[in-house]
């Protein structure tokens, strides 16, 4: 029986970019409102006043195990980010303004969401590598996989999932890991960190770039230098669906994964190539995002002791969003 944890801190909807943004402090809500009513978790819903109806969910056969969130320590940030970058960020913050050409606006309370979602991403994986469960997600926003080493892009503050894997590597003694993006734009910030770097294989599915932000990801970036070879990068077509991507999970992602061998998988977890995403063109399900991941799932049991964590990237309509989630924590959890 495998063991899920989950970690996330409502004062994460502090971040408030506005009721119009897409990245708005509702995806919260909606996240954590499907997850209780799939009764993933149980602890009381600290938005109780929210309204969406999500129709039929189906049912968790044991819940997840929550676990306590808490802001990361600066000084892993530094793994990825400069301390300048850092203190501006926290800047522009504490003034209130954009950090990304009218993208990315940022208020007060934006710093502290920051670092809690970057420190959501490191409880799990501490979670994981004392064996206090063996996978385990972070519902978090901002999300992280547009930002850069030196710059902040579309939505993303701090690029969590490449702060994850170095604090593995520094802490842990990880060495060899892989991140999985399959949210529909390229993750560009994940691939600047480690396109240099044999010791992390990083995968990213997206919709073609031609026709999609942020324009980057194309099939010859495979990475640089001694690097060369552990970036891929899988351009979809818009209007894939579940059986187009998951045919490239077969034929390309899990044989990448297979000759790789990592000791740990990372996911960055956007749930906007669904259908019904207002910020892309596929054509996914919430089953399909569910298949995908139990695919990682078997190929992590196989190299790395199941070991898995996944953070929340983009997912843009509320509904669809929580029950991608739902549907992901499933596969985990199974
Ligand atoms: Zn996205």
């Amino acid at each position: 029986m495998t063991t899920t944890g989950f970690c996330t801190h409502p004062a994460m909807i502090e971040h408030d970019t506005g009721p119009h943004h897409p990245e708005r402090p509702d995806r919260l809500r909606a996240v954590l409102r499907a997850v209780r009513l799939a009764g993933l978790i149980t602890s009381p819903d600290p938005f109780p006043d929210f309204q969406m109806d999500f129709g039929a969910v189906v049912q968790a056969t044991r819940p997840l195990i929550e676990l306590e969130a808490a802001p990361i320590d600066p000084r892993w940030i530094e793994l990825v980010h400069s301390r300048d970058y850092i203190d501006r960020v926290r800047q522009i913050s504490l003034a209130g303004g954009f950090l990304d050409q009218g993208d990315t606006p940022v208020m007060r309370r934006s710093f502290a969401a920051a670092l809690l979602s970057a420190g959501c991403v490191q409880q799990c994986v501490d979670a994981v590598m004392d064996g206090r469960v063996k996978r385990a997600f972070a519902a978090v926003r901002p999300p992280g996989h547009h930002a850069e080493p030196d710059r902040p892009m579309g939505f993303c503050l701090f690029n969590n999932i490449a702060i994850a894997a170095r604090y593995l590597q520094q802490h842990h003694q990880i060495r060899r890991l892989a991140i999985v993006d399959f949210d529909v734009h390229h993750g560009n910030g994940t691939q600047a960190c480690f396109e240099n770097d044999a010791e992390v294989l990083s995968i990213s599915l997206h919709q073609d770039p031609r026709t999609c932000y942020p324009g980057s990801g194309m099939g010859w970036e495979i990475g640089l230098g001694r690097g060369r070879g552990y970036t891929v990068n899988v351009p979809m077509d818009p209007g894939s669906d579940d059986s187009d991507y998951l045919r490239v999970m077969d034929s390309r992602v899990i044989p990448e994964l297979e000759e790789f061998s990592p000791q740990f998988l990372l996911i960055s977890a956007g749930f906007d190539a669904h259908r019904d995403d207002p910020l892309a063109d596929m054509q996914m399900s919430e089953e399909g995002f569910g298949l995908m991941t139990r695919s990682l799932v078997a190929m992590a049991d196989r190299h790395c002791q199941g070991r898995i964590v996944s953070a929340l990237e983009g997912g843009y309509n509320l509904r669809a969003l929580g029950r991608s989630v739902v549907s992901h924590l499933m596969a985990l959890n199974a």
